[in-house]
């Protein structure tokens, strides 16, 4: 096809494709699949190798938050069934951060609930980073506690955080739709106030909302514009007693073109697949690798993900490697702002929705069994997945 070949050439000099082109990914067939994924494959493969970056999630603070965005089981009056605990103590935190960090992970995302950190949070997340980083040489630390204010981001770099992680989520002409309490360009304030305390950025998205083509090409291109060196690309997880359980709006194939077309249009970042992998991907899980050069290890947030064994077996039975600490992800001419990045947000979860259980297809049900709750690791006496 003319399209990947050129999508592929602008992929390896980096320029940015067209907004047709990218519209054009998200609208190939069934049929083109596989050339779809081979060609994307080249771009990630000709920046990150066959290496795949292992991220591990300490869920700090979970639940309680007062921001409604619709996609959370986090959000004020969720009615899903998640762990709430507020505030882990660092001791805590760091053994959940080594569990993850012995299983293959070279980054920690610190997350935690909430509209955004006060002064005294900051420093209690300055404590838990000085306790992992203690405890685990080498360890990329990212941090994603919400909105920052002025001086926050400096004084979390100056505690030892290598990234911040804030996701765009979806385009600003709907970000309306999924969240009233806060707005899109609060969102990017805060990516760019996290870069120019010299953190690494991390932005990323979720689809599966309900959005259109349009918007998921919108808000790719506003991630290019931002240039985080981390995108995580969540695929909703629709918990029951959010607003958006009934948003099963993905496929296997559909999460591939996505994928793929983020990959063309950031090829040169870390692109990381992030919540809803095993929930959507299913079986196709190890095609993803070929487009994304990072996954979440274990757990997400609120929700469980396959066994952290499953996903080691996973890469090396696609014919791809776990990262090493002792190598550095992003491509040379990315390294000067290096760090972590990334961090949160990965899951959707849940919220405020009424849980519908009856009458549903079993294509459905069966999906729906996919999404489990955590109920292990931070936050509760039993070992963390790792
Ligand atoms: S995404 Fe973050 S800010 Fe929004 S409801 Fe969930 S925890 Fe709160």
């Amino acid at each position: 096809m003319d399209l990947l070949n050129t999508l592929v050439d602008k992929g390896l000099r980096r320029e940015v494709p067209t907004r047709d082109e990218a519209l054009a990914v998200l609208a190939t067939t069934d049929d083109e699949l596989l050339d779809v994924v081979a060609a994307a494959g080249k771009v990630r493969r000709a920046w990150f190798g066959r290496r795949v970056k292992l991220n591990y999630l300490v869920n700090l603070k979970s639940g309680l938050c007062p921001e409604d965005c619709s996609y959370c089981s986090q959000r004020l009056g969720s009615k899903a069934e998640i762990l709430k605990y507020t505030w882990l103590k660092p001791d805590d935190a760091s053994k959940a951060a080594a569990a993850g960090v012995a299983g293959g992970a070279k980054r920690v995302c610190l997350v935690a609930s909430g509209r955004g950190p006060t002064d005294k949070d900051v420093d209690r997340v300055s404590q838990t980073i000085a306790a992992i980083k203690e405890q685990n040489e080498g360890v990329e630390i990212c941090a994603c506690l919400g909105l920052l204010d002025n001086g926050q981001a400096e004084r979390l770099r100056a505690a030892g955080a290598d990234a911040y992680n804030h996701n765009l989520n979806t385009s600003e002409a709907t970000y309306g739709d999924i969240c009233t309490t806060h707005d899109f360009s609060d969102r990017v304030e805060t990516v760019q106030q996290a870069q120019a305390a010299g953190m690494s950025a991390c932005s990323g998205l979720i689809a599966g909302m309900g959005e259109s083509d349009a918007d998921l090409v919108d808000v790719v291109f506003a991630l290019r514009e931002l240039d985080p060196d981390s995108v995580p690309v969540n695929f909703l997880i629709p918990f029951e007693g959010t607003p958006l359980a009934k948003e099963w709006n993905l496929t296997p194939q559909r999460c591939l073109r996505i994928l793929a077309m983020v990959r063309f249009v950031c090829p040169d970042v870390e692109v990381r697949l992030a919540g809803g992998r095993e929930v959507h991907l299913r079986s196709l899980q190890p095609l993803a690798l070929h487009l994304v050069n990072s996954i979440f290890l274990g757990d997400y947030l609120t929700s469980e993900g396959q066994a952290g064994k499953d996903d080691l077996a996973m890469i090396a039975d696609a014919g791809f490697e776990v990262e090493g600490a002792d190598t550095t992800t992003l491509p040379a001419h990315r390294r000067p702002t290096e760090a972590g990045t990334d961090a949160a947000d990965a899951v959707p979860d849940a919220a405020d929705a009424e849980p519908e259980t009856a009458g549903a297809a079993p294509a459905e049900e069966a999906r729906r069994a996919l999404v489990a709750v955590r109920r292990r690791g931070a936050g509760t006496d039993l070992p963390p997945n790792a």
